[in-house]
């Protein structure tokens, strides 16, 4: 039988809806949360990235607030940016949207935001509080998205197999760190694989939960995974497609076709992780909001 798929668009919806309400509780203490995203240059994936968190955060009733700079933006000038949100008492969240023009640091411009208003979760301090279990950070949205499919999903992670391929800053390896901890919706064995491990089919065909963010289209096929495993794609990768109107479209680093015959739950591409990185993103913003009212 085909496996189930996880539907993340409803989940995200879900999600949206909670922090709505949590919006509205704060309002009554005449608190908004403010969330300003910082877009340097014009690279057009990203100004489509920054118009749909825009978007959100206005539809949650959030303040929602895009700071557009040049492409030619010297790095003490978005330092001065940074400094000046992080002084802000209206910014309860701060993202500076990667990447960055090649004259910035982008590392540099992390380390000086806030790391009680980095909402995106990859200030030091965050990825710190990440990996040893301490709840009062921010977890990166993508990886903190996949454990809500997982435990929204009713999947058992105790005493699960999880194996990650790959080992990214932004996804692998704050992955590794969630679904390791002792706590609810983790307490996994987990295994990270990468592109120098020896033979990734016989790591990914032991997995119970297979998280796949490796950004290779349809790299994970169904022979490599395990009957009846939960597979999470969150790779998202463009591949040309004449058929389609815009001569390509969205595939992730799983083969759908073939692992829905194995698995038993899996994510599709587009509608599975993609739409819950901006709810945890919303969410993680209500947080900073809370904590530094
Ligand atoms: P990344 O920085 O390029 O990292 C990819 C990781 O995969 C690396 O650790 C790499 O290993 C590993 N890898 C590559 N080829 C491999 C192979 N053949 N076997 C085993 N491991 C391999 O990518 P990322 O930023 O983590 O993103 C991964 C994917 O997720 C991309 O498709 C991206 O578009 C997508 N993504 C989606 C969302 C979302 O909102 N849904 C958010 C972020 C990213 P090495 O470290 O050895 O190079």
């Amino acid at each position: 039988m085909p496996a189930e798929l996880i539907d993340g668009v409803a989940i995200a919806r879900q999600i949206r809806d909670e922090v709505a309400c949590d919006v509205q509780r704060l309002a009554q203490r005449g608190i908004v949360p403010g969330l300003t995203v910082v877009l340097v240059g014009d690279d057009p994936a990203s100004a489509v990235y920054v118009r749909s968190k825009g978007k959100a955060t206005d539809e949650a009733g959030m303040h929602s607030v895009t700071i557009r700079l040049p492409a030619d933006t010297m790095q003490a000038t978005l330092l001065a940016q940074v400094d000046a949100l992080n002084a802000d008492p209206l910014v309860h969240g701060i993202l500076v949207q990667m990447p960055l023009p090649k004259q910035i640091d982008a590392d540099a411009i992390v380390r000086r935001i806030r790391p009680d208003k980095d909402v995106d979760g990859f200030h030091p301090v965050n990825v710190g509080k990440n990996l040893i279990g301490e709840r009062d950070g921010f977890v990166p949205c993508t990886p903190a998205g996949v454990q809500e499919l997982l435990v929204r999903s009713g999947v058992e992670t105790r005493g699960a197999e999880c194996v990650v391929v790959g080992r990214s800053n932004i996804v692998g390896k704050p992955m590794m760190a969630l679904m390791l901890q002792n706590a609810a919706g983790a307490n996994a064995t987990v295994t990270v694989c990468h592109s120098a491990t020896r033979d990734l089919a016989a790591h990914t065909r032991r997995a119970d939960i297979l998280i796949v963010a490796a950004g290779r289209p349809r790299m994970v096929t169904g022979e490599m995974i395990r009957p009846g495993a939960v597979v999470i794609d969150v790779g998202i990768n463009r591949v040309a497609d004449a058929s389609a109107r815009s001569g390509y479209r969205l595939v992730g680093d799983v083969d759908f076709e073939s692992a829905r015959e194995v698995a038993s739950l899996i994510t599709p591409v587009p509608g599975g992780v993609g739409p819950m990185t901006i709810a945890l993103l919303l969410r993680n913003t209500v947080r900073a909001a809370e904590r530094l009212a």
